[in-house]
């Protein structure tokens, strides 16, 4: 017996909502055996299908605390450039959905606590750092199948752990940056197939079909540094090869690829607009002496 319900989406797809619904409570690898212990919020992607998706590591501390990937310092550095490139359509996630930390220790090995502002109560400090392979790994059957639901035209890779996973192999990311790259991700995980009866199914006795090689996608991926980087190198460097020009060019590069591909579509032109990295930078640090 087969499924003979057949949920015969026009491309195939499931919906981005299904997927999250799915991914939500996992507790797979000990980032989120951690997010539970700490009540912290599992980070979704977010944005528009079909346009230009940046992929980071995971969520930080203000990520985990609002459920929204990139809200954070390197957030705001990386949406004041997209506002400044006018670009409107973009999808943003991360290598991993949970925050990846450890606790924060004194000289004496001892947790450093901190006072919770919502709560009042002292709880224990967390550093954000990489996540290592191992949860990359468990995450990344929810990724693959973002990325091909989201469909990107351009994929941003953002710092040398995101890019390194997603390329498959050691990058060094100061020398790669920039470069149009291609990956591959498995498609179709619920491509629609014909049964034995003659009906389009998207599992076969209730088993999803398994993606396998040959409906594998292609995407052009543009590697960058990670907004985090430029704050943590010095924002103030205003050489002509500064990490903030680098980070700016590689996004100017994707955005253009974006509306290059927007024109085709829509058969017109599109404004691009494109300041220079000084008037943006001039209004990134105007912005942080707002807040
Ligand atoms: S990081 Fe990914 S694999 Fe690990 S618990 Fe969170 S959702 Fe699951």
């Amino acid at each position: 017996m087969v499924d003979d319900a057949p949920k015969v989406f026009p491309e195939g797809r499931k919906s981005l909502e299904e997927l999250r619904a799915e991914w939500v409570a996992c507790d797979k690898c000990d980032l989120g055996k951690r997010r539970i212990s700490v009540d912290g919020q599992f980070v979704f992607g977010t944005g528009t299908r079909r346009s230009v998706m940046f992929i980071g590591e995971g969520p930080g501390v203000e990520e985990e605390k609002y459920g929204q990937p990139f809200v954070g310092r390197s957030g705001h550095l990386l949406r004041t450039i997209l506002k400044a490139l006018n670009l409107k359509d973009f999808y943003m996630t991360n290598l991993v959905t949970c925050r990846s930390c450890s606790p924060r220790v004194d000289p004496q090995g001892q947790p450093i606590l901190r006072k919770n502002p919502v709560t009042k109560q002292n709880e224990v400090a967390y550093q954000d750092e990489p996540p290592l392979p191992k949860y990359i790994t468990e995450c990344s059957p929810r990724l693959y199948e973002e990325i091909y639901l989201v469909d990107p035209i351009v994929i941003v890779g953002l710092g040398a752990t995101a890019c390194e996973a997603l390329l498959q192999r050691a990058i060094t990311i100061t020398r790669t940056h920039g470069e149009t790259r291609q990956i591959a991700v498995p498609g179709a995980v619920h491509r629609p197939q014909l049964t034995p009866g003659g009906k389009w199914a998207r599992t076969i006795k209730k088993v999803p079909i398994a993606p396998t090689e040959q409906n594998q996608v292609f995407y052009f991926f543009i590697p960058t540094l990670h907004p985090a980087y430029i704050l943590h190198k010095g924002i103030q460097d205003r050489d002509a090869r500064s990490p903030f020009n680098q980070l700016y060019a590689d996004i100017s590069k994707a955005v253009q690829t974006y509306n290059s591909y927007l024109e085709v579509a829509l058969g017109q032109p599109v404004a691009h607009t494109m300041p220079s990295d000084d008037a943006v930078w001039e209004s990134y640090i105007a912005s942080t002496q707002e807040d």
